[in-house]
């Protein structure tokens, strides 16, 4: 998989004249949007985990992106003037890992280009477009078998082209080194282009294959003239093809699976893998690591990944965390701390459980009466009880358990991925969640973040459980980069696009998204004289319980097949004899959709004359 791509972006360009005097020309505005940050965003979508951009002219307006997305790392071309894109590639060079995808800086292109290199199987292939009349042709040759061996922008030297070269190419890193070393060994090379770099390679044993695509939308900006065909020809065929693939878009408000972004639900769609190869194995890990991330410090956590829903993870988690003639206290309030006490039972394992209300927070001092007795060896709690939206104080909870030796098991799986959390901090040992929450992949993999210390501890317990024994799973994953079992493949590659949204995003962001809809939600609430179950200083912002109205007019079904007819999904929730439905706010919903979604909620309850 290629985690890298360079944008080349030293140039001048001076063919603009004025308009690219003080601004960098990737930052001329196409739809309210600068090329190259439109080009950064398609390359997030296909998977690129970092971006180098080799700067030059007016470099602080790269910096300034670098900012907004932390992902983009600049490294300026001091001698930007002088040199030409390769001299560009080359300060980019030494940051460069691996295999990468190289583009220029003015270009605008249906991201197709990018999913064809990825899934082209040879190491170094070349973008390439049938005629696109553009006036500023590069033209590329190929011998019969498709290897570049020439290129030029004179037709009379490429009578017969394979293609006009677009300005988007993966590149080996083997033929990087060889590029680096053909252009530093000769200063007459200087001002050479990356192209003409490429082409020596491949015609001394670096085979860089030209791949054409015939009727590519695509184009470079170098002038005025081209920027109006830009707007007028091409901008627009781009956008329909790209709203061809858009998939049909449902908000779901229930809590969990959540709704996806559509690179997420494409990055789905590779090609078949035998989950036992290398390949699969080092996807898994990078995986792991990434989900570990997001909650704790990879050096002393580590995620143990099965194919299950959240509640797999939470049964992993119980039944292989309690020791032998271990004994265990729960925390039930709400339906999944419950949960967490039934999985216990059904294991025969040694347990107490502390009820609490399920809209009120827990009373931290008979919590602490009952630890104080040094009966048990663990201690299970959900943070986040998703029943209610009461969040439960484990900054305070956890590390009282602590205190009173024992290990900590939490399900934060509708808390983890939607707002920081330090599992070291909180004093949390091992705690679960699913793909398909906050995190916003496809459901399928359950997880547990595992203090490795304590993980450690369980290797010569004797097995309560098979398919979800913790240590197994991760002593086998260890030795082998394989699951015990078959995994769910391609649930994998959605996670990894998620991880990689998230990260951009920033789970701070994140938290400030989910809180803004909920602001939306509650004031609207409030408008329409709704109430909530839970006081709203004690709720997590990521579900709302709503009691429902008096009014005998009002059913769930009704409001439910309302909202979904606007392409929002609610949910009901009962609790004891206290009736509410439930809102959400999970995954990749935009504040505008939660305005919506109230005006919608809204229209309903005037219906029913509640407002
Ligand atoms: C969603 C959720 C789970 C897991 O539910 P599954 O349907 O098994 O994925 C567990 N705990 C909490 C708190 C949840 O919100």
């Amino acid at each position: 998989m290629i985690k890298q791509a360079v944008i080349v972006a030293g140039g001048l360009g001076s063919r603009f004249g004025n308009r690219t005097k003080e601004m960098p020309k990737g930052f001329i505005e196409i739809d309210g949007v600068p090329m190259v940050e439109r080009s950064v965003q398609k390359l997030i979508a296909v998977g690129i985990e970092e971006i180098i951009i080799g700067t030059g002219h007016c470099s602080e307006y790269y910096d300034e992106l670098a900012k907004k997305y932390h992902i983009i790392k600049t490294v300026r071309n001091d001698n930007y003037a002088n040199t030409s894109s390769m001299g560009t590639l080359a300060v980019c060079a030494p940051l460069i890992k691996g295999d990468f995808i190289l583009l220029e800086s003015d270009l605008i292109y249906d991201s197709v280009g990018l999913k064809v290199l990825q899934n082209d199987e040879r190491a170094n292939v070349i973008l390439a477009s049938g005629k696109s009349n553009s006036h500023d042709e590069v033209y590329l040759a190929a011998n019969e078998d498709g290897v570049l061996n020439e290129v030029s922008k004179d037709k009379s030297i490429i009578p017969e082209p394979a293609g006009e070269l677009v300005g988007i190419t993966k590149i080996s890193k083997s033929c990087l080194d060889k590029m680096m070393s053909y252009y530093n060994s000769d200063k007459a090379l200087i001002k050479i282009d990356y192209e003409n770099v490429l082409k020596h390679v491949s015609l001394n044993g670096e085979p860089v294959y030209v791949h054409k695509v015939e009727y590519y939308a695509w184009t470079e900006i170098d002038d005025e003239n081209m920027l109006d065909r830009a707007l007028t020809q091409i901008w627009p065929r781009i956008v329909e093809n790209e709203s061809l693939q858009a998939i049909r878009r449902e908000v779901l408000l229930n809590p969990g699976p959540s709704t996806t972004t559509d690179s997420v639900k494409y990055a789905q769609v590779v090609a078949d893998i035998c989950p036992r190869e290398l390949e699969f194995g080092n996807l898994m890990e990078d995986v792991a690591e990434g989900l570990t991330e997001v909650c704790a410090d990879p050096k002393d956590y580590i995620s143990v990944m099965f194919g299950c829903s959240g509640t797999g993870a939470d049964e992993a988690m119980v039944s292989s965390c309690v020791p032998p003639d271990g004994k265990l206290l729960v925390v039930d309030n709400g339906s999944y701390g419950a949960r967490l006490a039934k999985i216990a039972s059904v294991y025969n394992i040694d347990m107490d459980v502390f009820k609490s209300s399920t809209y009120e927070p827990i009373d931290i001092k008979a919590l602490e009466e009952q630890m104080k007795s040094k009966k048990y060896t663990t201690f299970a709690i959900v943070y986040h009880e998703t029943t209610t939206g009461l969040l439960n104080d484990l900054a305070t909870i956890c590390p009282m358990a602590k205190k009173y030796g024992m290990t900590t098991i939490c399900d934060i799986v509708s808390a983890y991925g939607g707002m920081p959390i330090d599992l070291g901090k909180l004093g949390i040992d091992f705690a679960t969640s699913t793909s398909n929450k906050h995190i916003g992949g496809m459901a399928g993999v359950g997880f547990v973040v595992c203090k490795r210390d304590e993980l450690l501890k369980q290797k010569d317990w004797p097995m309560r459980n098979y398919y979800l024994n913790l240590y197994d799973q991760y002593k086998y994953f260890l030795e082998t980069k394989q699951t015990r079992f078959t995994p769910p493949v391609q649930t994998f590659y959605a996670l990894k696009q998620a991880i990689t949204e998230t990260k951009v995003e920033t789970v701070e962001k994140r938290f400030e998204r989910f809180t803004a809809c909920w602001e939306i939600l509650v004031k609207a609430l409030d408008e329409i004289g709704l109430k909530m179950l839970v006081d709203r200083k004690y709720q997590s912002h990521f579900i709302t319980a709503i009691l429902i109205p008096e009014t005998p007019k009002y059913k769930f079904s009704e409001l439910h097949d309302y909202a979904k007819s606007f392409g929002f999904t609610i949910y009901p929730g009962k609790l004891g004899n206290i009736d509410t439905f439930r809102i959400a706010n999970m995954g990749d919903i935009k504040p505008e959709e939660m305005t919506h979604f109230t005006c919608v909620l809204r229209d309903y309850m005037h219906s029913i004359g509640v407002c």
